[in-house]
C-alpha cells in the first residue's frame, strides 16, 4: 500500500471515530499544495474526492492535465476543487472557470468578480467567507463585523452559493486562545446558518488542529501534512 493511501485511511479513521462522539459530520479536504498531480491520483484512487489547492496557475495546471487524461483514463469528474488561497482580483477569472468552491473569499470586490466571470454553463460557485479570527494584521479574511456585511451581499450574487465560513487560527501554544478562536467560529457559523439556508460549512482544522476543531464544531477539515508529507518549500510565488 502506498504512504498516500495508508496516511488517507489512517485520518479518514480518526475523523469517523470523532464524527461517531460529536453532533455534526465532517468532510476531509485533501490539500493537495506543491505536491505533484501523481499524488491527487493516488489519493482519489484511495476514494478520496474533495481536493484543496492554494495557488492558481500551479492548480489550473493540475486540474487540465487531470481532465486530458480522463477522455481516455479513469474520470476524474466526480472531484470536487476547492479554492483555499489568498485571491488577487487580477485571478479571479481562472479561479471562476475552474473551482466548485472558493474558501477564501475575504471582500465584496472578489465575490463580486468571481460572481461576474463565472462561467454560464457551470453550476453555481460554492463560496465560504474567509474569517481573521485571530485579528492578525498581517492575515487575510474579514474580521466579524464584517463578516455579516458581506455575508449579505454574497448571498444576493446570482452564480455564488454562500455556504459557510473559512479560517486559519493563530498559531499558538496557548490551548484556551486556541480554543477560544475555534469556540468564536462556531459561534458565527451558528448565527450564520440561522440566517442562511444554504449555509452548511464550517472549514477549520489543519494537520494541527484536526481533533480540536472536530469537537468545535467543524464540518470540513483541510489535512495536507499529514497525507501528503511535509511541503518541500514555501512557494514564493501563486
Ligand atoms: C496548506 C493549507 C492547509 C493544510 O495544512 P496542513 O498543515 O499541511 O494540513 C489547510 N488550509 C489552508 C488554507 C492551507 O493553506
Amino acid at each position: 500500500m502506498s504512504e498516500i493511501t495508508h496516511n488517507l485511511q489512517t485520518i479518514k479513521a480518526q475523523i469517523e471515530q470523532f464524527n461517531a462522539q460529536t453532533p455534526q459530520q465532517t468532510q476531509l479536504l485533501a490539500v493537495s499544495k506543491t505536491k505533484p498531480l501523481s499524488a491527487v491520483i493516488e489519493a482519489y484512487a484511495a476514494g478520496q474526492r474533495l481536493f484543496g489547492e492554494n495557488y492558481v496557475q500551479e492548480a489550473v495546471e493540475k486540474i487540465q492535465q487531470l481532465n486530458n487524461q480522463s477522455q481516455y483514463d479513469t474520470r476524474y469528474d466526480e472531484i470536487e476543487w476547492h479554492f483555499i488561497g489568498p485571491i488577487q482580483s487580477n485571478k479571479t477569472k481562472l479561479i471562476a472557470e475552474h473551482f466548485d468552491w472558493v474558501q477564501s473569499v475575504d471582500r465584496l470586490k472578489v465575490a463580486q468578480r468571481l460572481n461576474d466571470q463565472r462561467p454560464d454553463a457551470s453550476a453555481k460557485l460554492n463560496v465560504c467567507l474567509q474569517i481573521n479570527i485571530s485579528e492578525e494584521d498581517n492575515k487575510s479574511g474579514a474580521n466579524k463585523t464584517q463578516m455579516f456585511e458581506l455575508a449579505k451581499l454574497v448571498s444576493q450574487l446570482p452564480n455564488l452559493t454562500l455556504r459557510g465560513i473559512m479560517c486559519i487560527p493563530q498559531k499558538t501554544a496557548d490551548q484556551t486562545l486556541q480554543k477560544r478562536q475555534l469556540q468564536q467560529m462556531q459561534q458565527l457559523f451558528l448565527s450564520l446558518k440561522a440566517q442562511y439556508p444554504n449555509v452548511d460549512t464550517l472549514s477549520m482544522g489543519m494537520t494541527n488542529d484536526m481533533q480540536l476543531a472536530i469537537e468545535n464544531g467543524s464540518t470540513m477539515v483541510r489535512i495536507g501534512t499529514a497525507i501528503f508529507g511535509e511541503r518541500a518549500t514555501k512557494r514564493a510565488t501563486r
